[in-house]
């Protein structure tokens, strides 16, 4: 029993982070026959034994429109049932969120793909079908909905000012000097004899290609956005896996930094592959960060459910933002606002809040991940827009140095302002991980 305790309190504090409110709502786990508000309780031994429940049992029905899934119950009700003055929500909609955003897929799944990482194809967000749809939120709605009812409320989303949903846009820095080398190879494979001699010539006599930061300055501050840049310090490979082509100790460094903050945006780490796994290693990055960051996304996407949130607690750091998929875009931990991570292994929250990572460009055109042409890219951003815009979610994008460069693979810098463009017109509000973390905690 206690077990489900800190999960499910875990949840319901969530719920009222986000829904602030006034009102102490009596709201209990388990039927009570009491309180305004009961959630039945499913089947949830599962959590003992960290396996996974049955998906032959999960339930779909219906929900503003939308099909969703319940798992931990086999029956098939309504939704919620009103009586007089209290509202009974059949299904256990806190073990399926808890389940869902905890990640417990990942816990109870041992499958790796070779860097180390939980697979997509692995994933009941790629089995169900649910990839793209950010389903907590929708258990939150329901609850919302049985809270409001009963309460004659009317529970809003109010984090970002006057705005449907907030943008975080970020750049994870991992080549910056070397367009000369790889993008001149890329030229010559295609056939452009002149290129390669432009970009050796500009690396000698200035900065390399990929050296863009006063680019991706000037493009952001013409869209009037700000966006987070986050750096590796390591530049040897660690555990087999290439880190930073570069050394974010070299002076230059210190330019492009003051630049970056004079311009509202932010810095933060990047950290290097194997330090997700190993907190002294992650501490020592921190310790040699020429600066002080409050945020995190680990390189290639690195994330071990049982290690990473205990390591990141004890890092000192504030927030993270590698929660996604590498090989697609959607909603990794079906949620579509920032929520505390979860320390499995511990059993309880952390206080590291995860800005979940949902639209990278690597995921979108690479082969062998989605390999997407652009056109299905925009229509892919426009769903899970929408989605967000629906829940006043967070969408977050991973947009690299290098694809705002038109010297290898040119059209992702277009793809990128179209993105943005799309979210303008849906009044988003762009901010940086550090004013998102403020503003959620
Ligand atoms: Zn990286």
């Amino acid at each position: 029993m206690k077990k489900m305790l800190n999960k499910s309190k875990y949840i319901l504090d969530l719920f009222k982070m986000i829904y602030k409110s006034d009102i102490e709502f009596d709201i209990n786990y388990g039927i009570d026959n009491k309180s305004k508000i009961q959630i039945k309780k499913g089947n949830t031994k599962f959590f003992k034994e960290k396996s996974m429940p049955s998906l032959a049992d999960v339930k779909w029905k219906e929900w503003q429109g939308e099909r969703i899934p319940f798992f931990f119950d086999s029956q098939n009700n309504e939704i919620i049932t009103f009586k007089q003055d209290t509202a009974t929500i059949n299904f256990d909609i806190i073990a399926s969120a808890f389940f869902l955003l905890s990640g417990w897929q990942e816990y109870a799944i041992e499958n790796r793909d070779q860097f180390g990482r939980f697979r997509f194809d692995d994933s009941i967000q790629k089995q169900l079908n649910l990839t793209n749809k950010p389903v907590v939120n929708y258990y939150f709605d329901i609850l919302k909905h049985a809270i409001d009812k009963i309460y004659g409320t009317s529970l809003k989303i109010n984090l970002w000012e006057n705005k449907d949903f907030v943008v975080f846009v970020s750049h994870d820095i991992d080549d910056c000097e070397s367009a000369w080398k790889e993008a001149s190879y890329w030229q010559l494979k295609n056939g452009n004899f002149i290129a390669p001699f432009k970009l050796v010539f500009k690396k000698i006599f200035q900065n390399d290609a990929w050296f863009n930061f006063d680019k991706i300055l000037e493009i952001e501050k013409n869209q009037t956005i700000n966006s987070t840049f986050n750096f590796i310090t390591d530049s040897k490979p660690s555990g087999g896996l290439k880190n930073g082509d570069y050394n974010i100790a070299d002076k230059k460094f210190s330019a492009v930094f003051s630049n970056i903050q004079k311009s509202g945006s932010e810095i933060a780490m990047h950290g290097s592959s194997r330090s997700y796994n190993n907190e002294s290693k992650l501490k020592n990055e921190i310790a040699s960060f020429p600066i002080d960051v409050i945020g995190n996304r680990f390189h290639y996407l690195n994330y071990d459910i049982e290690n990473t949130p205990e390591i990141l607690e004890n890092s000192g750091l504030a927030y993270d933002s590698t929660v996604g998929f590498a090989e697609s875009a959607g909603f990794r931990s079906s949620f579509c606002l920032p929520y505390f991570l979860y320390d499995l292994k511990n059993d309880k929250p952390t206080s590291i809040v995860e800005l979940p990572l949902i639209f990278m460009d690597s995921s979108l055109r690479v082969k062998g991940y989605m390999n997407l042409p652009k056109d299905k890219i925009i229509d892919l951003a426009q769903e899970l827009i929408k989605e967000i815009k629906k829940h006043n979610g967070m969408f977050s994008i991973n947009w690299h140095n290098n694809r705002l460069s038109d010297v290898k693979d040119p059209g992702w810098k277009d793809i990128f302002i179209e993105i943005i463009n799309i979210c303008k017109k849906e009044n988003a509000m762009f901010l940086t991980g550090k004013k998102i973390t403020n503003i959620f905690n």
